[in-house]
């Protein structure tokens, strides 16, 4: 096989296990067909496949292919003996029925046991076309062909590539509370800059005034009699030098007194 070709088909197999979930070894459904063809040209169909395929195989025949080919008679037995060697598939016909459709069943519309088909019929290949994710191989000339992906396999694969870059449900919550904060920007203030904080001379710390409470009645009477109260003991000790002073105290606190009575 050429290195161009071994390298496109690497690829599409990568495209089918990514995308697909087709896992080595691949199980690939040989017709009745196929069998025949193997047997004329001599091929090795295990071997061919697992170049072509790139990876491990196991071939795999369906119960009304078989048959098909017991029905074509003696000449047909070592044929015969080439598909017995494959792994039998069960397709559930009850009654025989063609190999082509028999493998259409056994597919069904989405390949979901992920087969490989090796068929030399047009019309099963044209028809498989049409269900996504079903590699399809024939033989032209004593070549083995590797069909490249259907419409049906590539319009498959663009919707779960779509699916799988869009976030899930859960995650959609998450990021749209994430992308809102990312959205609101910092307006920073433009304007007439101030100095340098560094070259301003430092500001002399204001003097907390303490706010005065609203005087009560009484409040108010027990400050001034503490006031009172220191009033006295100095005019006490200030007694022995005067008189006069002691007298002038008594004024004013008589003053104040009648003051607080009105409040
Ligand atoms: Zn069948």
């Amino acid at each position: 096989m050429r290195q161009k070709r071994a390298k496109a088909y690497r690829k599409l197999m990568a495209m089918y296990s990514m995308n697909f979930g087709f896992r080595q070894p691949y199980q690939v459904l040989i017709d009745s067909e196929m069998c025949k063809t193997a047997h004329q040209g001599g091929m090795d169909l295990s071997n061919l496949l697992t170049t072509v395929l790139q990876g491990t195989v196991k071939l795999m025949i369906t119960q009304c292919s078989i048959h098909e080919l017991y029905l074509q008679g003696k000449p047909m037995q070592p044929v015969v003996d080439l598909a017995k060697s494959f792994d039998r598939r069960k397709c559930n016909h009850r009654e025989v029925v063609p190999g082509d459709a028999c493998l259409k069943d056994v597919i069904g519309e989405t390949n979901k046991h992920r087969y490989v088909v090796a068929t030399q019929s047009q019309s099963l290949r044209s028809s498989l076309r049409c269900v996504p994710a079903v590699p399809i191989v024939h033989v032209n000339r004593s070549v083995m062909i590797l069909e490249p992906p259907s419409g049906a396999t590539l319009k498959t694969k663009e919707r779960s590539d779509e699916a799988a870059l869009r976030p899930a449900e859960a995650e959609l919550s998450k990021l749209s509370v994430s992308v809102k904060q990312a959205e609101i920007p910092r307006k920073k203030k433009k304007g007439p800059m101030g100095p340098n904080p560094l070259s301003v001379k430092k500001k002399k710390p204001a003097v907390t005034q303490i706010p005065r409470s609203e005087p009560t009645s009484t409040g108010s009477k027990r400050k001034r009699e503490d006031e009172q109260d220191v009033a006295d003991t100095l005019a006490g000790a200030s007694q022995a030098r005067s008189g006069h002073k002691r007298k002038r105290r008594r004024k004013t606190e008589t003053k104040l007194s009648t003051g607080n009575d009105c409040a």
